[in-house]
């Protein structure tokens, strides 16, 4: 088995405080998430609600499982009663949708809104302009069973740490910029959800609040 308690330790042992991880654990078996946890790591990461629903019945119960990836509407009913945090709500249809689920549950559940920054066509996520529209109109004022926690997003997957640093510092303005204007009395707007294994030590140089990392945790995922 891949030596999870070791890499775990030294992601751990660079990352300064006040930055939390999350580990993602996508594609690796139960037994390295397990290692993990008995090291003390307790939040992680699933980007898939089948892969995570079986996860989530078959280890502890006090893991706070964060869902990091891209969120159909008609997935959102099978996670609400568990999930600790959506980190990539790219739409105000999600965000109705995943308020209507979790009053169903009696819960308010935590989001980050994701933002698109990278030049990469294919991601998800929100342009700064469409984040501020959507935060502008309104609408999620009224939406009681979702707390907005802060802002999530991928850097480009480049060699270039001037492009990945110019990302993340777009990302920390813009978290400034709506802290400032919607959330000024929010102490749980908070979070700056960037960096993954070959950027974070850039991304917590740049404002990450909490980092979400799989492979220099775990090794490389067998698809
Ligand atoms: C898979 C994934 C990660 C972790 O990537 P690593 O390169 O394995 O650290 C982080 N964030 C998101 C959204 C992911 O899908």
């Amino acid at each position: 088995m891949y030596d999870v308690k070791t890499h775990l330790h030294e992601v751990l042992d660079s990352l300064p405080q006040g930055v939390r991880l999350v580990a993602i654990s996508k594609y690796h078996p139960n037994a390295y998430i397990q290692a993990a946890y008995e090291e003390g790591q307790r939040i992680f990461g699933e980007s898939h609600e089948q892969e995570l629903r079986q996860k989530h019945a078959t280890l502890p119960q006090d893991i706070q499982w964060h869902f990091i990836g891209h969120l159909q509407t008609n997935k959102v009913k099978y996670i609400a009663p568990y999930v600790t945090m959506i980190e990539a709500v790219d739409s105000l249809k999600l965000l109705r949708e995943i308020d209507k689920q979790a009053q169903k549950c009696g819960r308010v559940i935590d989001v980050l809104l994701e933002l698109h920054i990278a030049e990469e066509e294919t991601k998800y996520g929100l342009t700064p302009a469409a984040c501020r529209q959507l935060l502008e109109e309104g609408e999620w004022r009224s939406l009681q069973h979702v707390r907005i926690c802060g802002l999530m997003m991928m850097a480009s997957y480049v060699d270039d740490t001037a492009q990945i640093r110019g990302e993340f510092r777009i990302a920390k303005q813009l978290f400034d910029e709506v802290k400032a204007r919607h959330f000024a009395d929010a102490d749980y707007f908070c979070e700056c959800s960037w960096g993954m294994s070959h950027d974070y030590p850039i991304a917590v140089e740049e404002g990450s609040t909490m980092v979400r990392i799989g492979t220099s945790i775990f090794g490389p995922r067998v698809y």
